[in-house]
């Protein structure tokens, strides 16, 4: 049984579909005013993954996940760049979509921009102001937290220490204006002349940022959904307001399962603009890491656990899958030479027990770790069969096709380069097959050695000799 950590009741529950076989997930996106940063590469590669184990497991997954577009951070990007808001959310929405596209992350089912629900938010605070929920001052419309129940339900804050603070904030920006120092902000008022604003019964203005995933919610996966995901530092405030809005306004639950990943620290510090430690995916793709690479390090790691990157780890992380990817050549080299059959019960029984353990390991909140050290598992079990004298076409397949299979549910689908071989690389293979052949061990082995200066590693078995990139 799939169970998932519940970040609303701190437990791992039973993982239960509104729908049988049908699952509505949405992830809070990035707001497209920069390169993304290694933190939000996580919680994409994480939530893919995890994705994509579901989907494997026969679920469909209706998979929404927004762009902001809109808001200071996009207005003063485009005053830097000299650029619209409209161009400023463009631009690195197309750099968000190549990133990700490098990571091998889906496209999800629906990616829409806050920008383009203008209307529907509009509407849905009018119905929040209907209800006595929220209250309009000076063009500002404000969500009332003391008139819902259980405010602080899924940020298990404490209710006083969160008027303390906000308390503090008083004075700030719109502070004064609110009943409560915990309301927030429905809608903003905007009056100045060249940032975009649209047009509501109570001024131009735009929406607060957290009313853009309740409406995109409600629009796109209904008034109940069964995945809400994120990262951790979102549960509050914006989780936490998303949810009391949507309950306000459909008096039902508003998310089954809340779902956030752990923090991306840089060299064991947290990462911030201050520390000048901003990692991000555009500038880490530019140098000559393996992406793939780079996705199993983000992926290998439980979702809700931290991540510390740095450059070694990261390196240390290929090396591992450099390993995976030379058994994977390897089974496919050994099939090209080994006697036609059937996979033996050996080889399928062992391969059922892992399967067991890798489906025990997603089963419990996704567990990455325990799943990678028995893909490991089944690439030592699947060295030893591929030197074996009477290993068949249907064993290295059948190993072949479960390393592509969990490998690709990690987004690791490349496995094999393409050899392409030189004229002097083949000849020199075709006189070691013929030295061999003659039994003169002493020429084929030092042809071995001039094939490795060449890039490529002989290996020999029972039925001849394979190859693959040193
Ligand atoms: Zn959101």
């Amino acid at each position: 049984m799939l169970q998932v950590y519940n970040t609303y009741s701190l437990e791992k529950e039973d993982f239960v579909p509104q729908e049988a076989g049908k699952i509505t997930m949405y992830l809070c996106g990035p707001t497209v005013y920069n390169y993304i940063h290694i933190g939000n590469a996580r919680s994409a590669v994480a939530f893919d993954t995890i994705r994509r184990y579901l989907e494997w497991r026969g679920f469909e997954v209706n998979f929404v996940s927004n762009f902001t577009d809109l808001g200071d951070k996009v207005i003063a990007q485009g005053e830097k760049e000299g650029l619209t808001e409209q161009e400023v959310a463009d631009k690195y929405a197309a750099a968000f979509a190549a990133d990700t596209r490098q990571l091998n992350i889906k496209p999800a089912t629906s990616r829409p921009r806050a920008t383009e629900y203008m209307e529907e938010m509009v509407a849905f605070v009018e119905r929040l102001l209907d209800q006595g929920q929220a209250y309009e001052v000076n063009g500002n419309v404000y969500f009332s937290t003391k008139k819902f129940k259980n405010y602080t339900a899924l940020s298990h804050q404490n209710m006083e220490q969160l008027e303390e603070n906000a308390a503090g904030r008083l004075g700030e920006e719109d502070q004064e204006d609110k009943h409560d120092p915990t309301d927030f902000a429905l809608w903003k008022s905007e009056s100045r002349p060249d940032v975009v604003a649209w047009p509501s019964p109570w001024g131009l203005g735009r929406p607060g940022w957290h009313l853009e995933c309740s409406v995109m919610n409600d629009q796109l996966l209904g008034e109940t959904i069964d995945i809400h995901a994120g990262g951790i530092d979102l549960t509050f405030p914006h989780h936490t307001n998303e949810l009391a809005q949507s309950e306000s306004y459909h008096h039902r639950q508003f998310v089954r399962y809340w779902l956030h990943n752990g923090f991306v620290n840089v060299n064991d510090e947290k990462m911030s603009k201050s520390l000048g430690n901003f990692v991000t995916i555009h500038d880490l793709l530019k140098t000559d890491i393996d992406p793939q690479g780079l996705r199993f390090f983000l992926a290998k790691t439980n979702y809700r656990r931290a991540i510390s990157y740095s450059p070694d780890r990261l390196d240390q992380t290929q090396g591992e899958l450099d390993r995976l990817y030379r058994t994977y050549q390897g089974l496919l080299s050994a099939k090209g030479i080994a006697a036609a059959g059937q996979v033996s019960q050996q080889v399928q029984n062992q391969v059922a027990e892992l399967e067991e353990a890798f489906i025990e390991a997603m089963d419990d909140d996704f567990n990455t770790e325990n799943a990678v050290t028995v893909i490991f598992d089944l690439a030592t079990f699947a060295n030893k069969v591929q030197n074996q004298d009477n290993a068949t076409q249907g064993d290295l397949e059948c190993l072949a096709n479960r390393l592509q299979t969990w490998l690709g549910i990690f987004g690791i689908e490349q496995l094999t380069k393409e050899i392409v071989l030189t004229s002097e690389q083949e000849a020199l293979l075709a006189e070691r097959a013929a030295a061999r052949a003659a039994k003169d061990f002493q020429t084929s082995d030092a042809i071995r050695d001039q094939l490795l200066i060449t890039g490529l590693v002989v290996r020999d078995s029972p039925q001849g000799q394979t190859w693959e990139l040193n």
